[in-house]
């Protein structure tokens, strides 16, 4: 047939007729038998709950969608798994980029999996992502060693939305990989901001990792990291650098004295060790697995996973509401206007916001009435 668009109107553009597909070469080659299944909720819970990788990867996938309908049947999923989910250890590991995280996780995780058995899933939650479109703990292959252990799952931090909409995938992302097994979960994190929050607010114990004299330690104090970490341990605790680290811990546990008992009554540890020769790693697990006992025993352990569920609901319930204001069209269509009034000295901060928020709430109301 001829193409319309070589019809008088379009001159200057012929527009050749097109090729027939060559038939498959390949009799092997049945495109449908690569289409990924798509699991109804039933089965793709029961496949979690069997410990089904593909599966889990796929809800995790679903999880971290942004169509609503994905999100409708992820929230379902997660439902269904969260009774049997919260039999694990979580442990949040934060540190500057370059401070070892990658290297230190490889070992860590390879020396609970030999020493506790179980299985252990590595998740992130990573900041950066949002703004720079790029991401600074998305290159998993440097945990060489753990990602060839079948009894570990790694997956990098979800891409998509602000950092509590992030770190919210993170946390439902822990409940699937619980519900299918996993009894050992480690969190990873950027310690540039409010991440170490956001990571503290879903794990049992919180570990920093820091580097001698690179004036870290000052920042770590200022920026309150100290107050949340539940142990400080300096890595790269190795040939020349020795004796810097022991420095270090020193400087930390004085300062440590400085901050208020924390609500646990653990007082945070600081130890040294090396990520890249393997070194000290026993004594960081000996310490985390003692906070572990400590907590259980004062009932702490239970108090924090209740109130990080408390946390959730209002963290949940402040994103959606901050969803639903910024996409409403008529607030979308006025905010441009606003903030130019704003800068412009027109009109206060205040009365900008106080307008938005009439104009959306006058729309909510009107919406409920018809
Ligand atoms: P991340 O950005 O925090 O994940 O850091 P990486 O794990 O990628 O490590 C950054 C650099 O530090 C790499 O070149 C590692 O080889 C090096 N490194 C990590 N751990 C140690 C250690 O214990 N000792 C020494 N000397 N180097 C290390």
């Amino acid at each position: 047939m001829e193409h319309p668009e070589n019809s008088e109107e379009y001159k200057g553009l012929t527009v050749n007729s097109g090729v027939e597909q060559p038939a498959i070469i390949n009799p092997y080659l049945n495109r449908r038998r690569f289409r990924r299944r798509v699991y109804s909720v039933a089965e793709m819970v029961e496949g979690i709950l069997k410990g089904d990788v593909t599966i889990l990867s796929q809800a995790v996938t679903l999880v971290e969608s942004v169509n609503p309908e994905h999100q409708a049947m992820a929230q379902e999923v997660i439902e269904k798994c969260l009774p049997h989910s919260g039999k694990s250890i979580r442990v949040g590991i934060s540190g500057v980029p370059g401070a070892g995280k990658s290297t230190s996780i490889d070992v860590f995780g390879c020396h609970v999996l030999d020493n506790k058995g179980g299985k252990l899933a590595v998740l992130a939650i990573d900041p950066s992502s949002e703004r720079s479109k790029g991401s600074i703990l998305g290159d998993k292959t440097r945990m060489e060693k753990l990602s060839t252990r079948p009894e570990a799952f790694i997956r990098p931090s979800p891409t998509a939305g602000s950092l509590g909409g992030v770190a919210r995938k993170t946390r439902e992302t822990i409940i699937l990989c619980e519900a299918a097994g996993y009894d050992k979960i480690f969190v990873e994190t950027v310690g540039v901001g409010q991440s170490e929050t956001a990571c503290h607010s879903m794990v049992d114990f919180f570990l920093l990792i820091q580097l001698a004299g690179t004036g870290d330690e000052l920042q770590g104090i200022k920026r309150g990291i100290m107050e949340i970490a539940d142990g400080i341990v300096i890595n790269k605790c190795d040939g020349n650098n020795v004796d810097k680290c022991q420095m270090a811990a020193t400087n930390f546990r004085n300062a440590l004295h400085f901050f208020p008992m924390s609500e646990s009554g653990w007082m945070p540890k600081v130890l040294c060790y090396s990520g890249f020769y393997a070194l000290g790693i026993k004594e960081v697990w000996d310490m985390i697995y003692q906070y572990i006992d400590f907590v259980k025993q004062n009932g702490f352990f239970e108090y924090r996973r209740n109130e990080q569920s408390k946390y959730w609901m209002y963290e949940t319930i402040n994103e959606q509401l901050k969803n639903s204001f910024y996409h409403n069209l008529l607030v979308e269509n006025m905010l441009q206007e606003a903030e130019r009034s704003v800068l412009k000295g027109e009109q206060t901060s205040f009365a900008a916001a106080g307008m938005l928020l009439d104009t959306y709430f006058k729309q909510l109301k009107t919406e409920n009435k018809n």
